[in-house]
């Protein structure tokens, strides 16, 4: 079978904003979670798009196109800088999954998604790699959070950002970004829950045609 085209990153240089030190970035505008391992490992890192400049330390963030094939979770995830993302996002992530159609491959229940900011990129990669659907974690955000508001312990403002599995009790935790940044929940059980409802939907196809699954979403599909 004939290999797909391996992308090189490019490199691009970089001044640092602080103290003017030229550096370079590894620029990724295709990753192949079989293939690009050293992708891969800043995605997960959630250090994808970012550059730290190696005289100051300063951090500075590059955005630019990255499509990601995820072959073991058959996804497309799609990051872009250009404007109406949600207009142009779903036909490049459409275009991507007719290319693999076209080499012959399965492509029934690829999933395909439109990040709006780098962090999400990098929080949903985290979140398949770690054996999750990510619109269940999206469906368990909203539960909690209202939660927390109802007991006055979050800002309506702030964030729940994916963390990891809890190994002790196989539930998930979430770190809280807002006005208290650094918070971190823990909680034990309510991801099966999430998961039923998710699956259910998918068995009446409610969900084709959404690329994004994100907090909006998630607050009107939860009732
Ligand atoms: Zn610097």
């Amino acid at each position: 079978m004939a290999q797909a085209k391996t992308i090189q990153p490019r490199s691009i240089q970089v001044k640092c904003p602080s103290c003017s030190h030229p550096g370079s970035v590894e620029v990724w505008p295709i990753i192949t979670s079989t293939t690009d391992e050293r992708a891969m490992e800043l995605v997960l890192n959630g250090r994808l798009f970012e550059h730290v400049c190696p005289a100051c330390g300063k951090k500075v963030a590059v955005a630019y196109d990255c499509l990601l094939h995820d072959v073991e979770h058959r996804a497309f995830l799609l990051y872009t800088t250009k404007e109406n993302p949600e207009v142009t996002g779903p036909h490049r992530l459409m275009d991507a999954r007719d290319a693999l159609r076209a080499k012959s491959q399965n492509v029934d229940n690829y999933q395909l998604r439109l990040a709006l900011t780098t962090f999400e990129f990098c929080e949903k990669v985290r979140i398949w790699h770690d054996g999750y659907d990510d619109r269940a974690i999206e469906l368990m955000k909203v539960a909690i959070k209202r939660g927390m508001l109802k007991e006055g312990i979050i800002g309506a403002r702030d964030v729940l950002i994916y963390e990891r599995t809890i190994e002790e009790n196989g539930g998930v935790s979430f770190v809280v970004v807002g006005e208290i940044p650094g918070d971190v929940v823990g909680v034990p059980q309510g991801y099966d829950y999430c998961k039923r409802i998710i699956d259910e939907a998918d068995k009446g196809f409610d969900l084709v045609g959404e690329y994004r699954f994100g907090a909006a979403w998630a607050n009107a599909y939860l009732p």
